[in-house]
């Protein structure tokens, strides 16, 4: 049966990394017989200056059709003028809505070739792999009621409300489960439960989900704690799942151990796993249209497709496995570039990851 893509370059460097991402998935495709097809679309500023709106219609209808989405980024300082309502990450979140997105997983993975390039001691750091699962949809971000009100006093009072509901919750549960399932097994519930009584609930409900997945070692932290084992001892951890708020400080934290934010790739998935895939960087405007921008997150993005939304979980180590043999052979992009390897460009690294996936 055929697996269809939606790929969404999107603005600044997204066209040149997404290129990369799609010559690796075209040779897999060949290789493997994986009968992938891809349809392309307009998305974020691009989709701005040739509709006048940042998700046109005939975009969303693709995403809604494909069984994935392939992201570039988008945004950059041509569009930073315009109105909230169709600025281009606006593109973004109408997505992630509209599809009902609600899983975000964060991968943070060191590589050992990369190990200096973080701000942590080598010895912290290597061999971290760490999957960090935020919910998405919900919690703070989106709860009503909301605002700044004057009160009587003439004192401006600002309030948000953290609200989850319990199928919210347990539907984000499963989905950590799961992934520690096909990891080592291992997850931790991040939550603030001894003050915040919404995340009394999230700590009820995980654990009785958890009784679902007795194979699977569940054990809760309260999220301040969370943030000091990240930096103190970050290999303890396997699996994560948080809330909305504490994934999207804790996930820019876990991604920062690896001190390379163009290795960083990400999915979002929805109840049925089909899910929208983009590295975790924007459009970077300073390097767009240079050919120097690293495409591995987006190459890393594809293989978490291949293994979340389409289980071809062979393919998806083929990749990964290519990524760390390109590395291996010292070629690096800037952003990644040390003394004594070998500087290419976008397009050098991924025919570098494709020959590599030659011998993998
Ligand atoms: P950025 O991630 O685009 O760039 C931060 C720095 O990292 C820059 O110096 C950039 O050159 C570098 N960088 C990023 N990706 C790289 C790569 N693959 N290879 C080499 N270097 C890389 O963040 P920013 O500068 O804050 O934002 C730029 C634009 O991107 C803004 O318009 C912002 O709104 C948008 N943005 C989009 C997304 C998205 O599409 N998901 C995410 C974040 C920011």
């Amino acid at each position: 049966m055929t697996k269809k893509i939606a790929v969404l370059a999107g603005d600044g460097i997204g066209p040149e990394i997404v290129a990369e991402a799609i010559k690796v998935l075209s040779f897999l495709n060949t290789d493997m017989k994986l009968e992938l097809v891809f349809d392309n679309a307009l998305i974020g500023g691009a989709a701005y200056d040739a509709f006048g709106t940042p998700l046109p219609q005939q975009t969303l209808n693709l995403c809604k059709n494909a069984d994935a989405v392939l992201l570039g980024a988008v945004g950059g300082p041509k569009w930073e003028p315009l109105p909230h309502a169709v600025r281009p990450e606006r593109g973004l979140l109408g997505i992630r809505s509209e599809l009902n997105l609600f899983a975000n997983l964060r991968p943070a993975v060191l590589y050992p070739q990369l190990a200096d390039a973080s701000t942590l001691k080598p010895e912290v750091v290597s061999g971290l792999d760490i999957m960090i699962v935020r919910e998405l949809t919900g919690g703070i971000y989106f709860g009503t009621p909301r605002g700044i009100r004057v009160l009587e006093n003439g004192e401006r009072q600002g309030f948000n409300t953290k609200i989850y509901n319990e199928s919210e919750i347990r539907r984000i549960a499963h989905v950590a489960f799961k992934i520690a399932r096909k990891r080592h097994k291992k997850l931790c519930s991040v939550d603030k439960a001894n003050v915040l009584e919404v995340t009394e609930l999230w700590r009820q409900v995980v654990t009785e989900v958890g009784k679902e997945y007795p194979d699977v070692q569940l054990s809760h932290m309260y999220v301040d704690n969370a943030a000091m084992q990240l930096v103190r001892a970050p290999r303890q951890f396997d699996v994560i799942v948080t809330t909305n708020m504490f994934g999207d400080i804790l996930s820019d934290t876990a991604a920062m151990l690896t001190g390379s934010i163009g290795m960083l790739p990400s999915a979002s998935l929805d109840a049925n796993a089909k899910g929208m895939y983009e590295p975790i960087h924007g459009s970077a405007p300073d390097i767009a249209g240079q050919g120097v921008a690293n495409p591995l997150a987006t190459i890393l993005s594809v293989a978490m497709m291949l293994r979340y939304t389409f289980n071809e979980t062979t393919a998806a180590e083929r990749i990964e496995r290519a990524v760390n043999s390109a590395l291996d052979a010292k070629v690096r992009t800037a952003d990644i570039y040390s003394e004594g390897m070998t500087k290419v460009g976008t397009s050098a690294m991924g025919d570098a990851v494709v020959n590599a996936l030659k011998g993998v």
